[in-house]
This record gives structure tokens, sequence and C-alpha cells, in this order.
């Protein structure tokens, strides 16, 4: 067994561990293996364990990746995940490359995003990425704008807005963990009293996966805990 396979599994038995301990059928999490700075032979390797949905935070080695692996196995379908900051020029490769955009912070990016999906591919499926600690520095909706953006994306043709997704200030202590989730939460419940049909609470990493799951997460996106520790330096 590779060390990735091997990693894949017990991450798998962690997701199945915390839903049941939440009372919720582990097939409503769904796991997002994050293979930024990892190479094609990284994701070739999770797939060969059975992991089908991969996250990217960086346009250009996602893209790079993705064409190294077509090139390699063309057999192997895989979902592909953009889950870094968007800049308002880089919205076109995004439309073309990805399956799912998790980090939208705006409604420009979205209509951009819209505009240049191409015609032949299904709707982007898109999370709207929310402050939910509410620091200046980190990007996201605030919280109390997050309705109204979320409505103006909804009508937009090309997009499928399917939830939320937020990245909290880190914590060591699963109760200060929660926290920032269970604010996530009950936005998303608030939205579809409010008429949206969202499905989606993308939330939780290596480090806080759990106490997501506890709170209601439906995807966690997971790299360390499955590729190991990431190296910058290139
Ligand atoms: C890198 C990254 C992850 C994965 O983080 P790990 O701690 O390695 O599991 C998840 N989400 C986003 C947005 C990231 O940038």
């Amino acid at each position: 067994m590779s060390p990735i396979s091997h990693n894949l599994q017990a991450v798998r038995e962690r997701i199945a561990a915390g839903a049941r301990t939440a009372l919720r059928d582990p097939q409503t999490v769904q796991l997002l293996a994050v293979s930024k700075t990892f190479g094609a032979d990284a994701v070739v390797d999770a797939a060969d364990a059975g992991q089908r949905a991969f996250g990217e935070n960086y346009l250009q080695e996602a893209v790079d990746k993705m064409a190294s692996i077509h090139a390699f196995r063309p057999d192997l379908k895989l979902e592909w995940h953009f889950i870094g900051p968007i800049q308002s020029n880089k919205t076109r490769p995004i439309a073309e490359h990805f399956d799912w955009v998790h980090s939208v912070d705006r409604e420009k990016i979205a209509h951009r995003l819209s505009e240049q999906r191409p015609a032949n591919l299904p709707a982007l499926n898109i999370c709207l990425q929310v402050n939910i600690s509410g620091e200046d520095t980190k990007s996201g909706v605030a919280p109390q704008d997050v309705a109204a953006v979320a409505k103006a994306i909804a009508r937009l043709p090309n997009l499928k807005l399917r939830g939320l997704m937020a990245i909290p200030e880190p914590a060591d202590d699963v109760e200060q963990q929660r926290a920032p989730f269970r604010k996530l939460r009950q936005l998303f419940e608030q939205l579809n009293e409010e008429g949206l049909a969202l499905d989606t609470l993308s939330m939780g990493m290596s480090a806080d996966m759990d106490a997501a799951i506890a709170e209601g997460a439906t995807i966690v996106r997971v790299g360390t805990a499955i590729f190991g520790q990431r190296t910058y330096a290139k």
C-alpha cells in the first residue's frame, strides 16, 4: 500500500467516525483531496486508491497538473475544485477547467465565471466564501452581505450555487473550532429558509475536520493528512 492510499484510508475512517458521532450518515460527508504543491503522480496515486475529487489553489499549477494526468492516464475521470483566491483576470481558465469553485467572494467574479463558462460544459458549481471569523485580512463575503450576494449569484445562468465555504482562524480546542462552523451552518439554514436550495457546506481541513463534521460539513477539504506536509519553495 502506498503512503497516500494508507493516509486516504485513515482519513476516510476519521470522516466515518466523526459522522457516526454526530449521528450523521458518513455518505453525506464528501472528501475533497487538496493536492496543491503535489505532483501529478500523487494525484494518480490517490485516484488509484479510489479518490475522485481534487482541490487546487494555484491556477497554473493546477492546469499543468491536469494536462500531465490526462496525457498519462486519459482513462481517469476526475473532478476538479478550485479553492484558492481568485483574481478577476484569471476567471476564464477557471471557468474552462474546473467543475467546482469554492472561493467566490464577490459578485463580479461570479458574473465573469458565468459569462466565461464554455457552453458545452454543465453549470459550474459554486460555493460562496464567507469571512466567518470577521478579520479584515481574510477573503470572503461579510456574513451580513451573504444573503444579497447569494441571491444575485443564484440568478446567473451558467452557475449552480451549491452552498457556502469558510476557512476560520486556526484554533486548538474543538469547542473553539466548532463555533465558526456553527455560524456558517446557521447562515446556510437561513438562506435555505429564504428559498435558496443549497446543499453544500464546504468546511474543515486536516486540523479541524472533526469539528466541521460535527457542525454539518458536507465537503471537507483535506491536504496534509493525505499527501503530507507541503513545501512551498520550488
Ligand atoms: C490548503 C487548503 C486546504 C487543505 O489544508 P490542510 O490543512 O493541508 O488539510 C483546505 N482548504 C483550503 C482553502 C486550502 O487552501
